[in-house]
């Protein structure tokens, strides 16, 4: 079959690698029908993560299960499947009930990323732990809405709900990527009165304008929100970028008792942390990987309905042929593309 294969920095390919197999009695095969390429895929494409050579990428696919493991006991062959992006060991209580990030036997690992994991960026992928990995699409879910499911539309909803959002509130969200995007379609969940979204890209403050937001250039996001708030702040502020510089920013913008949550990956092991000011407010910091399996329930309901609509980020779709020139391409930001749905079949 093929795939795309990490063969070191800035250097992916799409070439021919070994059908995977059942290696453990609780694992399944699926065949992928849609994959994506991740802001967290970039990672890997600019050399940061220690993989090897030879590894297939990607942690963003949905598709069809081929094959069940004899410990398999909730799908069958013909299910059509998404896959949590990241994974524990299956077994242990906490993985068994959707925690994965907190695995008891340290084993929280994410497809295209932890070595040995293949990714999804392929025609099928090997899913260990397969009962508590998976989920049915429902009737009324897309497989792009699909693909959403497997790690940012989650992503942004767990941005959302531990910023604990009070009807009413003023809701900051920092960044307009693709998560930041899910970020804002969930906030908006919760029954916040306005929610201002900073960002520098002209074409992704549009779009979120058109969703809802109040967009704010980040070169004049300071000054507008000490007048939107009367210099009270925001009562909570989502950041969704990761860099040193909006982690502060976050704390600045944030009311006094406020929360900041924070999902954006920042992995300093020495962030310059304003203590002083997020003492004086009393504030609430939280930040954390996602636990895509136990956010499930809440979300694949809200997007069968129609209440969550996370494709509006696909504007770019091509085949897996194209895959290493996508890369090459959503890595320079070319023509704005904002997310790439990968077609395996192409
Ligand atoms: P992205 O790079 O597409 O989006 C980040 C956005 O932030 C961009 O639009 C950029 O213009 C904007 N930005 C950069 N500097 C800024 C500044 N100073 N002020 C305002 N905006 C600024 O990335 P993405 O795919 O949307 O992902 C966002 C983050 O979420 C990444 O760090 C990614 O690794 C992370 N992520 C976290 C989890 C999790 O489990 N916590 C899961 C998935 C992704
Ligand atoms: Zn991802
Ligand atoms: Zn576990």
């Amino acid at each position: 079959m093929r795939g795309l294969v990490y063969h070191g920095k800035g250097d992916i390919r799409c070439e021919q690698v070994p059908d995977p197999t059942l290696e453990t009695a609780d694992g399944a095969i699926v065949r992928v029908v849609k994959t994506a390429i991740c802001g967290s895929d970039l990672h890997l494409y600019h050399g940061d993560l220690p993989v090897p050579s030879g590894f297939t990428m990607g942690h963003e696919f949905v598709g069809e299960v081929t094959e069940t493991g004899s410990g398999v006991s909730g799908f069958r062959t013909g299910d059509r499947v998404i896959v949590s992006g990241v994974i524990g060991c299956g077994a242990c209580a906490r993985c068994r009930a959707g925690q994965v990030i907190r695995c008891e036997r340290h084993e929280t690992r994410v497809f295209g990323m932890s070595p040995e994991l293949h990714g999804g960026q392929a025609e099928a992928v090997a899913v260990p732990g397969a009962d508590h990995a998976m989920t049915r699409i429902p009737d009324g879910v897309s497989d792009e809405q699909a693909v959403l499911l497997t790690d940012i539309l989650p992503t942004g909803y767990y941005g959302a709900r531990r910023a604990e959002i009070e009807p009413g509130d003023t809701v900051v969200v920092i960044g307009a990527g693709p998560v930041g995007i899910q970020a804002l379609l969930c906030a908006q969940l919760f029954g916040p009165a306005r929610i201002f979204q900073v960002d520098r890209v002209p074409e992704r403050l549009a779009l979120v304008e058109k969703l809802g937001a109040i967009p704010l250039h980040a070169d004049q996001a300071d000054e507008a929100l000490v007048e939107a708030t009367d210099g009270q702040g925001a009562d909570t502020v989502i950041e969704a970028v990761g860099s040193d510089a909006t982690i502060h920013k976050a704390l600045v913008y944030a009311r006094s008792g406020g929360t900041v949550s924070v999902v954006g990956v920042n992995t300093s092991p020495a962030l310059p942390f304003p203590m002083g000011l997020a003492l004086m407010k009393n504030l609430t910091f939280r930040t954390g990987l996602v636990p895509v399996q136990e956010l499930w329930p809440n979300l694949v309901p809200l997007v069968a309905s129609g209440r969550l609509t996370p494709e509006i980020v696909f504007n770019h779709h091509v085949g897996l042929s194209d895959g290493a020139e996508a890369y090459r391409r959503f890595n320079d930001r070319e023509d704005g593309i904002l997310k790439v749905l990968l077609d395996p079949l192409a």
